[in-house]
């Protein structure tokens, strides 16, 4: 198998090379020249598979330069933090499945991707007997789960940045809570953006980059959608044990990858009826399913932050598929809205759109209203953005089918949003109370490019032996 660019400026690679790419060295996205197809004789033989075992099978069939035994041994690795002996588990409530993927070490569904990506790095690393630094801002989620997939890692330090004080208290304490000495927090007197600037600068300086093997971690690595396509099959299955019939999911979405991890696993033939994209006030991607309408506007911000996005990095990914696999497309495209803002659409193109996807926008009155009124009717607590993709389904998706909503945060990591719901604050598990108590490490520093980088190049020297915990 191998891997191309949505802006088709390299040569296929294989997927080791695709992991460590990362972002293409074109500016496009990676993605598999074709798509391994799945049968039913192969759905019906992974019925009884574990979620570690049905992980190999699905992501195996994309990795053909990694050894079986080796892939097995890091697919387990991965999954063995997870505290629920079905990693994703699914509970059926009031008509609908709730797929929880809350149940890695930051309690949201980036875990899933993330401790995967972690161990994968490793292995490829050591193999070649190189190193890799990554750096990178977080508003809370992904900076914690990126942390905890490569902590005590061997050839990876890790720098994180972070508005100091602007964070959720437990968003700060899941990242500073982790000591290893591979790992840096940096607590930044600033603002998101201001960290986010940093990080640009740090790799927009090439010499500085390849001299010190930047790298990065976000949603944007072929491995991470890869990881989540599992889910949507193994959900799949468990929805279907008692006989088979239309499965749907919702996904609350916004940089489009969990929803495009989705799009693959409907494109290998697993039987989806349809792909619910649900967002919220930041609705670009319901404008364009539904209306044609690609065109930025302001990120406003809401009680679902993880979706507060505009510009969804994924998107691209699924463009080139709907221009048929033609890179020139997908740069004229992306031309276009950097020159006016917005992406213009044929009727084809929005028909087919909108066979593939439908979608809906759950401003924040009702995403609050749904979560209290599921507690009530089911004693079962939605954190904010898995609300969003559950009113989303009650409003789109006919009961008749299995409604499958993906749950990708606990809903203690949302507490405040919970409280303003339901009026009793969310109850918080033993795992988040425990950090309170914990001693934590963090460098603090004003929004200094020069410290930062200076901070970097000194613990990069002095990085080179790490400790496992
Ligand atoms: C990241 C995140 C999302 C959005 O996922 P995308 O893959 O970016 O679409 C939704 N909910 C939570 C809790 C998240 O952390």
């Amino acid at each position: 198998m191998r891997y191309i660019s949505t802006r088709g400026g390299i040569q296929p690679i294989p997927f080791k090379d695709a992991v460590m790419m990362g972002l293409a060295t074109d500016g496009g996205l990676l993605l598999p020249e074709s798509y391994p197809q799945v049968s039913r004789d192969d759905l019906a033989a992974w019925r009884n598979l574990s979620y570690p075992q049905l992980a190999f099978q699905v992501i195996s069939r994309f990795v053909d330069d990694i050894p079986a035994e080796d892939l097995r041994g890091i697919i387990e690795r991965s999954y063995a933090t997870f505290d629920h002996p079905e990693v994703t588990p699914l509970v059926h409530k009031d008509g609908v499945w709730i797929l929880e993927l809350f149940h890695g070490v930051t309690l949201a569904f980036k875990d899933v991707a993330l401790q995967f990506l972690g161990n994968i790095f490793e292995y490829i690393l050591a193999e070649r007997n190189e190193r890799l630094n990554i750096v990178g801002a977080t508003s809370g989620d992904t900076g914690s789960a990126a942390i905890h997939g490569v902590r005590g890692k061997k050839g990876i330090n890790i720098f994180i940045l972070h508005p100091q004080g602007k964070t959720s208290p437990v968003q700060a304490l899941q990242m500073t809570t982790v000591t290893d000495a591979n790992v840096h927090n940096i607590a930044i007197h600033g603002t998101f953006d201001d960290c986010q600037d940093m990080v640009k600068a740090l790799f927009n300086d090439l010499e500085f980059k390849e001299k010190y093997s930047l790298g990065a971690v976000n949603s944007i690595n072929w491995a991470r959608v890869l990881a989540q396509v599992v889910y949507y099959v193994y959900a799949w299955l468990r929805v279907t044990e008692k006989g088979e019939r239309p499965v749907s999911f919702s996904v609350p979405t916004g940089n489009f990858g969990d929803i495009f991890a989705g799009y693959v696993a409907k494109r290998m033939g697993l039987p989806i009826d349809k792909l619910l994209l649900a967002t919220n006030e930041n609705n670009i991607l319901t404008r364009f399913i539904n209306d044609g309408d690609y065109s930025l506007t302001r990120v406003v911000s809401t009680v679902s932050p993880s979706m507060d996005i505009q510009v969804a990095s994924n998107f691209e990914r699924y463009l080139f598929h709907l221009y048929h696999e033609d890179p020139a497309r997908v740069r004229a495209a992306f031309a276009e809205l950097r020159e006016k803002g917005r992406i213009n659409f044929s009727a084809a193109e929005m028909e087919q759109v909108r066979q593939e996807f439908c979608s809906a926008s759950v401003d924040q009155a009702r995403t609050l209203e749904t979560i209290g009124s599921f507690q009530q009717e089911t004693g079962y607590l939605l954190d904010p953005h898995t609300a969003v993709g559950v009113r989303a389904a009650q409003e789109l998706l006919p009961p008749a089918m299995a409604r499958v909503c993906l749950a990708t945060a606990h809903p203690a990591k949302f507490g405040e949003a919970v409280e303003q719901a339901t009026g009793a604050p969310a109850p918080v598990p033993p795992a988040i109370v425990a950090l309170a108590g914990m001693p934590t490490r963090c460098e603090v520093m004003d929004a200094d490019l020069e410290q930062v980088r200076a901070f970097v190049v000194a613990n990069i020297a002095l990085g080179g032996s790490t400790i496992n915990s």
